[in-house]
């Protein structure tokens, strides 16, 4: 984050809500021109996401995607048009995203985020947004982050329920055990047997929209160093009842992957 970030008087325009605000100000929103975000999945939580990110004035936005646009991807993955059927999802959202803000450099991946090219893509990025719904990718990309030394934003959502967590266990590695944080797998260490994709069971589209923006809120919040990250935290809206909670999440001793590290 050591690019120079100097703001023209159309960028100054452009970010006027942001720099008066306190907790951001000229500082933050240089952070934000400096910073360089991972976005893996261009679906429903990415098409909120992403956006709002680039439109924060972010530096560089990464975008991970293997997938085409499908006509059921329309219901909850808002930046793609009908007309955008059959086309790569990463071609479709780096226009999106240069037309919102063209200060903004979009890198496109249009790969399966593998544990090998996890590893290279992700070592690139200063943070990690994951907003994939297969444990795999999940997996992956949790181990990824925390071998690069950066952050993870985590949000999943599933019928009408969504959660959002960052995982700072990255960050953390070279403390002290007791001050460690939680990775994505002190949460979920095993695939639960009764995981299940939205594919089947369904999820409401506007609930992407929820997770999405606390996606990259908390991403916002972590770049720019303002108030309480939901780090070592998981926030949980059910959006049928419209009631959130958030529980605690503790680093697990027997972690495959941020406590079985024993080059520190
Ligand atoms: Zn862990």
């Amino acid at each position: 984050m050591s690019r120079d970030a100097t703001f023209s008087s159309e960028e100054v325009e452009r970010y006027a809500r942001h720099l008066v605000l306190r907790e951001l100000g000229g500082p933050g929103q240089q952070r934000l021109k400096a910073a360089r975000v991972l976005l893996v999945g261009a679906g429903g939580l990415g098409c909120v996401a992403a956006p709002l990110l680039a439109a924060a004035g972010v530096g560089v936005v990464g975008l991970v995607d293997p997938d085409v646009v499908s006509l059921s991807n329309l219901q909850r993955q808002t930046l793609y048009r009908t007309e955008d059927v059959g086309r790569l999802k990463v071609d479709c959202a780096r226009e999106r995203l240069g037309e919102i803000n063209p200060h903004v450099q979009v890198e496109a991946h249009a790969v399966a985020l593998t544990p090998e090219a996890a590893d290279s893509i992700v070592a690139d990025y200063d943070l990690v947004l994951d907003g994939t719904d297969d444990f795999a990718t999940r997996f992956a990309v949790n181990e990824a982050a925390y071998q690069a030394g950066v952050a993870l934003v985590s949000g999943a959502i599933e019928r009408w329920t969504g959660q959002v967590g960052v995982f700072a266990a990255g960050l953390t590695r070279n403390q002290l055990p007791g001050q460690r944080k939680a990775c994505y797998r002190c949460l979920t260490p095993d695939i639960p047997p009764d995981a299940e994709t939205c594919a089947r069971v369904g999820v409401v589209g506007a609930l992407a929209g929820v997770i999405g923006a606390m996606m990259a809120l908390e991403a916002i919040k972590l770049i720019v160093g303002a108030g309480e990250p939901l780090v070592g935290r998981l926030l949980i809206y059910d959006a049928l009842s419209a009631e959130t909670r958030t529980v605690r999440v503790p680093p697990d001793p027997a972690c495959p992957v941020c406590q079985g590290d024993k080059s520190i």
